[in-house]
Formats: structure tokens, C-alpha cells, sequence
């Protein structure tokens, strides 16, 4: 395990799997997200967002299984966006 310091002066844990920093990370993320996807966490949002969902609908395309496929992406996220889908008369595509 390596200890990092980010330019922003964040230190962090560098592992092979997320070599970048995770407070900027989830800034970064919640700034860019934040009112779309709401409770999600920062690893589930880079997920996302390396497949191209900017938007709660265009999860509608993908299912449970393909979205846990994803690295980062946990069964405790699919709770909260099932719930958020649900809201809108939404569901992953089944
Ligand atoms: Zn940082």
C-alpha cells in the first residue's frame, strides 16, 4: 500500500484499482451528479460515468446484473437508484 498526497493536499491510499484521489474524486463527482444521482457513492458514480450515464433514465437501459458487472459498482448501490427509478415510474431494463 502507498500513501499519496494529491495536488490538493489530500493524503490518500493508492491502490492498483483506484489510483486516483478519492476526496477530489467525490467532489468532483457530486459536483457533476450530486442532484441526479442522490446516496450514491463516489466509486459508483465513476462507474457511471465511465459508461456514459449522465442521467437517472438512461439507467433504464442497463440491468441490475450489467450494473454490478461494473468495478466499483456494489449491490449497495443499486438500492438507492431502484428507489430513485421507482420515484420517477422508472425500472432497470429486466
Ligand atoms: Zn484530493
Amino acid at each position: 500500500m502507498t500513501i499519496k498526497t494529491c495536488t490538493n493536499g489530500h493524503t490518500f491510499e493508492k491502490t492498483s484499482s483506484c489510483p486516483v484521489c478519492p476526496i477530489c474524486s467525490r467532489e468532483e463527482m457530486q459536483k457533476k451528479y450530486g442532484d441526479e444521482f442522490p446516496k450514491l457513492a463516489a466509486p459508483a458514480l465513476r462507474a457511471l460515468d465511465r459508461i456514459g450515464i449522465t442521467k437517472l433514465s438512461q439507467l433504464t437501459k442497463y440491468s441490475e446484473k450489467e450494473l454490478l458487472a461494473l468495478h466499483g459498482f456494489g449491490p449497495s448501490s443499486l438500492t438507492p437508484l431502484r428507489h430513485a427509478l421507482r420515484q420517477k415510474g422508472l425500472t432497470f431494463k429486466t
